[in-house]
């Protein structure tokens, strides 16, 4: 009776992962929702305030996602996972591999599954990568997640030191953020795209990171050239999110204002 109990409880869940394969949008109420689920810890408007301390840590992120970015504690470089391996863009420019016990202060992650994938034309800037993105899109009041691979003509990233308290808001720090330029370099780009609605929780519209093939440098994209370059989507159902602590700053700030063009002028 035990034995069978466990074989028909092992059957019933093998059916689920297979129907985990379905992510169209709606599909979020079924067992597959953790794969079709954006995970994501603090919002960005405390992190545009200067809650910088980490509450998440790495080996947390990665039960939530194998894909996705963020920041480290007190900002220290862009955070960027990618196959389930968490990287650490300092502003030295290097892509350390991070430890699970950093933790971050921001990020979202999922489980990359492609849905769909296409070719992107050749010699497109950021803009014009963001807009054959939002070609191939039916509504833009969903979640997606894009890996977007291969051959760059330019990429220019940056990235962001540590900060110590008290800490600074966000405009402020990047005024002084270091700039990297790669010329015909290969790699991924791993990051989101977010409905307007979530203005104030995460970043409308796209955010993303970039890592060489190499995974020895990257970070936060600020522009790019393609070359040869293949975008992948998943489209993201379900959204959860993850305040800190009681004891974080977190709750003794004024999270009332609109930071739109705040953050248009720190993700620049
Ligand atoms: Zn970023």
């Amino acid at each position: 009776m035990r034995n069978f109990l466990f074989t028909s409880l092992f059957v019933a869940m093998a059916i689920i992962l297979v129907s985990g394969c379905n992510s169209s949008p709606g599909s979020g109420n079924n067992a597959a929702g953790d794969r079709e689920t954006l995970f994501q810890v603090s919002t960005i408007n405390a992190l545009m305030a200067g809650v910088y301390d980490g509450t998440v840590s790495g080996g947390q992120l990665k039960t939530h996602g194998d894909f996705g970015i963020g920041t480290f504690t007190t900002l220290d470089g862009e955070m960027l996972e990618l196959d389930g391996v968490i990287y650490q863009i300092k502003s030295d420019g290097v892509a350390y591999t991070a430890i699970d016990s950093q933790t971050v202060p921001f990020a979202a992650v999922t489980f990359f599954d492609s849905d769909r994938q296409e070719k992107i034309a050749s010699g497109l800037d950021l803009v014009g990568l963001q807009a054959a993105l939002d070609k191939s899109l039916t509504s833009f009041n969903l979640f997606y997640a894009f890996k977007i691979d291969g051959q760059f003509s330019y990429m220019k990233t940056r990235s962001v030191p540590a900060q110590s308290k008290p800490y600074p808001v966000l405009t402020e720090v990047t005024k002084k953020q270091a700039v990297f330029e790669f010329s015909n370099i290969r790699g991924t780009i791993v990051g989101f795209r977010c409905p307007q609605f979530v203005n104030g929780v995460n970043v409308p519209g796209y955010h993303l990171h970039f890592l060489t093939s190499d995974h020895r440098a990257g970070g936060h994209v600020l522009d790019l050239k393609t070359t040869d370059v293949t975008a992948r989507v998943d489209d993201t159902p379900n959204f959860l999110m993850s305040l800190p602590d009681i004891s974080s700053d977190f709750y003794k700030i004024d999270l009332s204002g609109d930071q739109q063009n705040n953050i248009q002028k720190a993700e620049k």
